[in-house]
């Protein structure tokens, strides 16, 4: 790996006497990181699950270190959601941003999904998180990964912000932009980042660093909190963007966050913003601020709403209704939606807005075809073995599990029709996907575009 000559001299310029330790850390390997998803089982409890030799992230709590012959995406738990594969320092800004449940979070450049999925585990199910990318495609990934992860109170679109801002007046109480950017702090890690450095630098990301900053701003509500993080180290895409948005916008003020030893202090008196070094730190670099709008929260922006007519549980057809007596969950408080074919539950707080290209609003339940209700991938991530009645849970190392994976056909552990032919499909307690006993077989009915290759 050849660093260019321009990105050396500045980082010398930048870390004084550090330089030599900065330049020391390009020999040392990335590590690799699995975040725990909250949203499925505690930190504690996966650690008694697993075989992986895990160490904790220092800064993060449910972050951990895995060594290098772990093969963790290709383990049963990754396919049930138990964890997210990602770079420890990248586990920085969705800790860091103070979500509640309840509260309305927009991840504005959110895809594949790193950020997005901690973002929406730690709302517990109650609010709304709105996942957004500008990318058709790169959101595809990125609505798998959430609805890998069980997230139900969602929205996922694919819009370009300055279209978003409009619709979403101070709306949000958290939002987080992880802009795109040179991508400096990554170089260790993904050498590619270098040729597009060489291509463009910085100076090709700050005017849509600052579009984002300004779409965001103007969707944060009154009281609410905006986390902007990069992977550069770049003082044009750091600090100089937040002086300049905090020079537009008096009402924002960058606050402290959660500290941790590691941290280095902002540049250029922003000494409450973060850097993360790969030399002070083990993880990749990035940059981290945090803002606060200041006003009260009751007050703010209001647009119109999709005049949305969604249903109530009754009005359901009956095999839905019924499917839906299998779980024990209540759906009274939320609404529901059919839309070709899909059945779509809204639950309180979940809404949507006129004119968005969204990839997907509310948790989509399953289809509705030819009079029959199937239920879908997304709501099977989203339950716990115990809330549906004919759950059935087999250990990582049974063959069964990975043939299911597979999509193959599987012997069922019983033959017994009980109250319903469909089955849960469970590994070590934690579902998988959903089967229907035929004869004495299982039809496998795994989403085929996520099996095990
Ligand atoms: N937050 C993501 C995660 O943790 O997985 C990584 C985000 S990556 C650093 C930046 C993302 O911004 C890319 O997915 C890219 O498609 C998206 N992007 C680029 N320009 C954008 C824009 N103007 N509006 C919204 N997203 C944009």
């Amino acid at each position: 790996m050849t660093l260019p000559e321009s990105y050396v001299q500045k980082m010398k310029e930048l870390l004084g006497i550090e330089f030599e330790a900065f330049m020391n850390s390009f020999s040392d390997a990335p590590f690799q990181g699995l975040r725990v998803n909250g949203r499925k089982l505690s930190p504690e409890t996966y650690l008694q699950l697993t075989d992986f030799k895990l160490t904790p992230v220092p800064w993060i709590g449910n972050g951990f270190y895995y060594e290098d012959d772990a093969a963790p995406a290709r383990h049963p738990h990754y396919y049930a959601g138990l964890y997210y594969l990602q770079e420890p320092s990248a586990m920085t800004p969705a800790n860091r941003l103070d979500i509640q449940p309840g509260h309305r979070v927009l991840d504005l450049c959110a895809a594949p999904g790193g950020k997005a999925t901690e973002l929406g585990s730690r709302l517990q199910g109650s609010g709304m998180l709105l996942a957004n990318d500008i990318s058709t495609s790169r959101a595809k990934a990125l609505l798998k990964n959430l609805e890998l992860a069980g997230i139900s109170n969602l929205c996922v679109s694919a819009e370009d912000p300055v279209h978003l801002a409009p619709c979403y007046p101070e709306y949000f109480d958290r939002i987080l932009i992880d802009a795109p950017c040179s991508g400096e702090g990554m170089f260790r890690r993904e050498h590619s980042m270098i040729e597009y450095w060489k291509e463009a630098g910085p100076d090709r990301y700050v005017p849509v660093q600052r579009s984002l900053l300004e779409s965001g701003v103007s969707m944060l509500k009154k009281g609410g909190k905006l986390l902007y993080s990069t992977c550069t180290f770049s003082i044009k895409e750091d600090e100089e963007n937040i002086q300049w948005i905090l020079e537009q916008h008096p009402e924002l003020h960058l606050i402290p966050m959660e500290p941790y030893e590691g941290f280095s202090e902002g540049l250029l008196g922003l000494t409450d913003a973060v850097r993360i070094f790969p030399h002070r730190m083990k993880g990749e670099g990035h940059f981290l601020a945090l803002l606060q709008k200041e006003g009260d929260p009751d007050e703010g922006g209001n647009a119109e709403k999709t005049a949305e007519k969604l249903l109530p549980l009754e009005k359901l057809p009956e095999p839905v209704q019924e499917f839906l007596k299998l779980i024990h969950r209540s759906f009274r408080e939320g609404g529901f939606l059919i839309e070709r074919e899909q059945v779509y539950y809204f639950a309180p707080g979940v809404e949507r807005r006129k004119g968005i290209r969204y990839l997907r609003s509310g948790l989509l339940l399953g289809s509705w075809k030819k009079n029959r209700f199937e239920p879908s991938q997304a709501l099977a991530m989203t339950l716990t073995m115990k809330e549906f009645v004919c759950s059935c849970s087999w250990r990582a190392d049974d063959p069964r599990t990975v043939k299911y994976l597979k999509g193959e056909t599987v012997e069922p552990d019983d033959t017994e029709k009980k109250e319903t032919a469909w089955r849960l499909i469970c590994v070590d307690g934690y579902p998988l996907g959903w089967a229907k006993l035929a004869g004495s077989m299982l039809k496998n009915k795994y989403n085929p575009g996520w099996r095990w290759q």
